[in-house]
């Protein structure tokens, strides 16, 4: 399905003007060939996804689920052995007792480290929640008040010859996706790289990756390139879009089996946790995700076309740069933000009149403007988008279960934007200044 063909629907049915139709045909044009190697990695993925069914021998008795203490649960250990298997690692907890991403990155940490040792973070400005898991934020719990050192850098600077490593160094913690600072996404290839150099320093040093939004992106994933402990949300690309909660972990035996003393108990471990009944969903959502993953960069890329376009500045700009479904863009201002945000909210299958706005938010220092109108509260392979209410005022959009959704959204947000007082004056330059 391709803007063109919708056209005159989106005109009549959603009031989107012939300029802004213009402009993206132009961007969809555009995003062609990119589109095509959405498809193809989708299609790869797809096939590694089903050729893991195949070795955990799933089969329809697992959808069941468990209650009470969830022994013997063999769905809950073929789900496991499939994430290990999809994942590339020795072992995986695939768990809906994770709260959120952030529970299931502070398990890992916590099952690893021990007071006194210390943990290097990369990149120096990590997400929002996690400043507070570390302790860079003062939090209650954290792995500072726990005894934990821990240091921060950059990729660029961390891949450079001359490096001070902190001695003794018990872990690297590595973060995929920017979060919310205007930063690059770090790619499976520098994550590669920085692997390689923490190696061959130290073999006995433990990669951590937070894989937030980066499953299915690329055609590898970080337990494929020397990761030892990889972590996400079922909230984001590897829930499908209908994991109604959940995480992951997967990577060396013994490190997930340090994370799920720390998730349940030590002797307890792996060995209990009811499912009931969402085991069909997380099934159900690995089974689909590539697919979506796919529609969300096309969603993506479509969105850094169209903005560009319109003047405003994007990242990723370009579609080589891309290792992650997120598509930030820089507004300026606070009411651009917020219009952009209704926009995108009135897109949205359920809640469509509702008004975003800022507020404060469980983990995160500034208020924050959430839009989406999703199925599951909060979930971002469905198109949604972020922003915290701080300069240089960047949206976060993400998601799309549908490119055609993805792309109205991002028309709608447009047309907000255009409607809404002064920062508008970019888009009124557009017709001469890019064509
Ligand atoms: C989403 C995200 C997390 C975890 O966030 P939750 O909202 O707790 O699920 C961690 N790191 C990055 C980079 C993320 O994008």
């Amino acid at each position: 399905m391709s803007l063109s063909q919708m056209a005159s629907t989106l005109k009549l049915d959603w009031g989107i003007p012939d300029s802004l139709i213009e402009i993206a045909l132009e961007a969809e044009e555009q995003s062609r060939s990119f589109e095509a190697k959405c498809d193809f990695v989708a299609g790869k993925n797809f096939l590694k996804v089903l050729r893991g069914f195949e070795s955990a021998g799933a089969a329809n008795a697992h959808l069941t689920g468990s209650h009470g203490y969830g022994y013997f649960d063999a769905g809950r250990e073929a789900l496991d052995h499939l994430y290990a298997a999809v994942f590339g690692g020795e072992d995986a907890l695939v768990r809906s007792q994770f709260v959120s991403g952030t529970h299931v990155l502070r398990t890992a940490l916590f099952g690893l480290l021990r007071p006194g040792d210390h943990l290097l973070v990369l990149p120096a400005a990590p997400y929002d929640t996690l400043l507070a898991v570390f302790g860079l934020r003062p939090a209650a719990g954290s792995l500072n008040e726990w005894g934990v050192k821990v240091s921060t850098s950059d990729i660029h600077g961390f891949l450079e010859d001359g490096f001070q490593w902190p001695d003794p160094l018990k872990a690297v913690f590595i973060q995929r996706s920017k979060g919310y600072r205007w930063q690059d996404s770090i790619s499976i290839e520098q994550l590669s790289q920085a692997i390689k150099k923490v190696k061959s320093r130290s073999a006995a040093t433990v990669v951590v990756v937070d894989n937030c939004y980066g499953e299915f992106v690329e055609e590898q994933e970080p337990p494929e390139v020397g990761a030892d402990l990889t972590a996400g949300s079922l909230l984001k690309n590897p829930g499908g879009g209908i994991c109604p909660t959940g995480g992951y972990l997967v990577g060396k035996r013994a490190l997930v089996e340090q994370a799920a003393a720390a998730l349940t108990a030590p002797g307890l471990g792996k060995e209990v946790g009811p499912t009931l009944g969402v085991t069909r969903n997380f099934f159900h959502g690995l089974f689909l995700a590539p697919g979506f993953v796919g529609e969300a960069l096309k969603t993506a890329q479509f969105g850094s076309a169209l903005f560009k376009r319109l003047g405003y500045s994007v990242l990723p700009g370009s579609p080589e740069k891309r290792t992650d479904i997120i598509q930030a863009i820089e507004l300026e201002s606070r009411e651009a933000v917020l219009a952009f945000a209704r926009g995108i909210q009135s897109a949205g299958p359920l809640d469509s009149s509702a008004v975003p706005v800022g507020a404060p938010m469980a983990g995160y220092s500034d208020p924050i403007v959430m839009a989406g109108g999703t199925f599951i509260q909060g979930g971002s392979l469905e198109l949604s988008c972020d922003a915290p209410l701080r300069p240089p005022y960047v949206v976060y959009v993400q998601g799309g279960l549908s490119s055609l959704h993805g792309k109205l959204g991002y028309l709608l947000a447009a047309k907000a934007l255009q409607e809404s007082a002064p920062p508008a004056k970019r888009i009124h330059s557009v017709s001469t200044k890019y064509k």
